[in-house]
């Protein structure tokens, strides 16, 4: 019996996460035994060059060393005491100090539980109950942010899904990414119930759709005019897009942010955090209320603490950057000498791979590309021993780990995939 059928007998789907299925590129998943640095292992001694990296949190590599070393000296010190620990302000301030909007900053123990905190805040701090998401735009799965979500939501064709009440799903506001007309107009005629915005400022749940100029600008100026508040969902480009993260980036400061992944160093970590005023409302300082047993868990907080340092030594970012231009560029030439329509978009650390002339701009236009390709260059690339996202609307992320070789290895492993996919 495989792995996979022996975890589908107890475990829904056989996996604890949708996208892990490979429900969208059809067969069995991979069952990952160990990885190091670039590459993944799997229970048969297969090696794969892997650009999920967890779904982003790996940007060291996989097991660094001195990632490792902290967490089993911090695990020795006991694992859980549902009580304060320095590690805790530690982690606070580095998050501070490399994000200068979080001025107090809440630790949880995922991504969701991030957003869905920061909302319930948002609401609270206005007294307003409607919240603005774009269509495409992953926050995690709690209730009013599971509407026209992306990623294992939009793979499997549910957006909204069964179990969340229409009342509530009538709060969320749904808008295309990218299209600042339609978000002033929204903001004209109901600015005044708006609670906030939400929006992954480089999205990367419709596979990696980078910020059209002015967008972000726009959600600034809107939020700031109707007393609004402007959330970045920075789960994903937090630490990746640059060490100050989408805000840093782009120069754009919002009331509140989010985070998880990178924050964790790979254990299970998110945290909310920003204006004082705003963070002021949660428990126990104010009435907003929010809490976690296994919060600011401290071997989860002694790996992130030791990613975010690591990650900050100089020019980590700028190389990251220029693996993933390699990457990318490699892809783009070997899909060009094998005459299939192919275009990129990336910025630093993430990447997203499309079967379509130009890069898409907007969700519509990611929808547009052709998923049944992918579908069989992810399996050519996996035979070939490159372990991409199995889905079509998921970004890649790149490692630090990823070496030259690495790279040309992935370019020469889409030469032969994209080849057999010709004559296929
Ligand atoms: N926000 C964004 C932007 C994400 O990409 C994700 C997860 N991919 C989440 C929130 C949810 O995080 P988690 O899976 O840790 O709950």
């Amino acid at each position: 019996m495989s792995s996979f059928t022996d975890a589908a007998r107890h475990i829904p789907g056989g996996v604890n996460s949708p996208v892990r299925a490979f429900r969208a590129v059809g067969g069995e998943p991979i069952f990952i035994e160990r990885a190091g640095g670039a590459l993944i292992h799997d229970e048969h001694g297969r090696s794969y060059i892997d650009y999920v990296g967890s779904w982003g949190p790996m940007i060291l590599g996989h097991a660094h060393p001195e990632v490792i070393r902290t967490v089993q000296e911090r695990a020795a010190l006991g694992l859980s005491f549902g009580a304060p620990t320095r590690i805790e302000t530690q982690l606070a301030r580095k998050i501070g100090e490399l994000m200068p909007s979080i001025e107090l900053v809440r630790m949880v123990s995922s991504g969701t539980e991030a957003t869905m905190s920061a909302i319930r805040l948002a609401r609270g701090y206005t007294g307003r109950d409607k919240i603005v998401k774009f269509a495409g735009c992953y926050h995690g799965h709690s209730d009013s942010l599971l509407v026209k979500a992306g990623s294992g939501a939009l793979t499997f064709g549910v957006p909204t899904s069964p179990g969340v009440p229409k009342e509530l799903a009538a709060q969320t506001l749904t808008l295309a990414y990218n299209d600042a007309a339609e978000v002033k107009q929204v903001f004209d005629a109901v600015g005044g119930q708006i609670a906030c915005i939400i929006v992954e400022p480089v999205a990367g749940n419709m596979n990696c759709v980078p910020p059209a100029p002015g967008f972000l600008e726009t959600l600034r100026s809107v939020c700031d005019q109707h007393g609004s508040v402007l959330i970045f969902d920075e789960v994903m480009t937090g630490f990746r897009v640059a060490l100050g993260g989408a805000q840093a980036l782009y120069g754009i400061k919002p009331d509140l942010t989010t985070l998880g992944k990178i924050v964790g160093g790979g254990m299970p970590v998110g945290a909310f955090g920003g204006r004082r005023d705003i963070m002021e409302q949660i428990a126990p300082l104010g009435p907003v209320y929010q809490a976690g047993t296994l919060s600011g868990n401290p071997v989860a907080m002694a790996a992130g603490l030791k990613t975010l340092e690591l990650i900050g030594e100089p020019d980590f970012h700028t190389r990251l950057a220029q693996t993933t231009t390699q990457l990318v560029e490699g892809l783009a030439e070997a899909a060009r000498d094998a005459g299939v329509a192919f275009s990129t978009n990336h910025v630093c650390g993430m990447f997203g791979l499309f079967f379509t002339e130009r890069a898409p701009r907007s969700f519509t236009e990611v929808m547009a590309s052709d998923a049944d390709r992918f579908r069989r260059f992810f399996h050519a690339m996996l035979r070939e021993g490159v372990y991409l996202a199995p889905s079509a609307f998921e970004a890649g992320f790149v490692s630090i780990a990823h070496t030259q070789e690495h790279i040309a290895e992935t370019v020469r492993a889409a030469q032969a995939a994209l080849q057999c996919m010709n004559t296929a």
